[in-house]
């Protein structure tokens, strides 16, 4: 898999005597989790997988040197079962997922560190990181926090229509991959479909709202893209990867220095 990882920053390319000198108590280690899976006609199953590790990438990149900040390897399979039917998807089931992260977990905390960030760029383990957070939290005694796709990226350009049912494959994925990756793009096989107008909304939504219907992709997308991606561009999507891993450096130091502030 292509890599933006820094070597530096590559917790996987140290010896088990560099990890023995490092700080167990401040050093921050990031698990990515992504998916392998169904991106439409245009964009390779990794997509999901290489965003997280485009913006990771970056985002170390512009941590302070001196940070003993580090990416595991990613946990590359994610819970994708809403991309039943379409072949190349590899799912594992939330129990699955749920199990691997937390002996990840375990791991990290025999080996006697404390911090511990899962960045997340796959919707359909969304529900399952914030599960694993308070978990690993609760159960390992680990401080854990929980990362999110790409704070800070303004979008700026992408239509009402776009933000609001652009959920896959749509032209935010689709320039983030232009830019990092612009050989596993197919332009010419581009399809769009939404299933709502922005101005006509419809009272139940997929996700992200107080009322929502479960679906699969096969239900409601043939192409198996939500959304449109022809809009997208390299340059829109370097700028939004700039933006994005900038944010999500701050946010990285954040985590390293954080403490709990007891309430009066
Ligand atoms: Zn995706």
């Amino acid at each position: 898999m292509k890599t933006w990882i820094p070597d530096e920053r590559n917790f996987a390319y140290l010896t088990w005597k560099q990890v023995d000198a490092l700080p167990r108590e401040t050093t921050l280690l990031v698990l990515p989790t992504a998916a392998i899976e169904q991106h439409g006609h245009h964009l390779p199953l990794a997509t999901d997988t290489l965003i997280n590790n485009l913006l990771l990438g970056k985002a170390l990149a512009k941590v302070p040197a001196e940070l003993p900040i580090f990416a595991l390897p990613p946990v590359c399979y994610g819970k994708s079962n809403e991309h039943v039917g379409f072949p190349g998807t590899l799912s594992v089931s939330a129990h699955t997922f749920l199990a691997v992260v937390h002996d990840l977990g375990a791991s990290i905390a025999a080996s006697g560190f404390k911090k511990v960030v899962v960045y997340n760029t796959h919707g359909g383990n969304t529900s399952l990181v914030d599960v694993l957070a308070r978990d690993l939290r609760a159960e390992l005694g680990l401080r854990t926090f929980s990362l999110f796709g790409s704070p800070g990226a303004a979008f700026d350009g992408v239509s009402a229509q776009e933000k609001t049912y652009g959920f896959h494959a749509g032209e935010v994925e689709t320039a983030f991959l232009l830019h990092g990756a612009p050989e596993l793009v197919h332009p010419d096989h581009y399809t769009a479909n939404y299933i709502a107008h922005v101005d006509q909304p419809e009272p139940l939504k997929p996700e992200g709202s107080s009322a929502n219907f479960a679906w699969l992709t096969e239900d409601i997308a043939p192409s198996g893209v939500l959304g449109d991606p022809t809009a997208a561009t390299a340059e829109k999507g370097e700028r939004w990867s700039e933006e994005a891993s900038a944010r999500i450096a701050e946010l990285l130091v954040a985590m390293y220095n954080f403490t709990l502030k007891h309430g009066a």
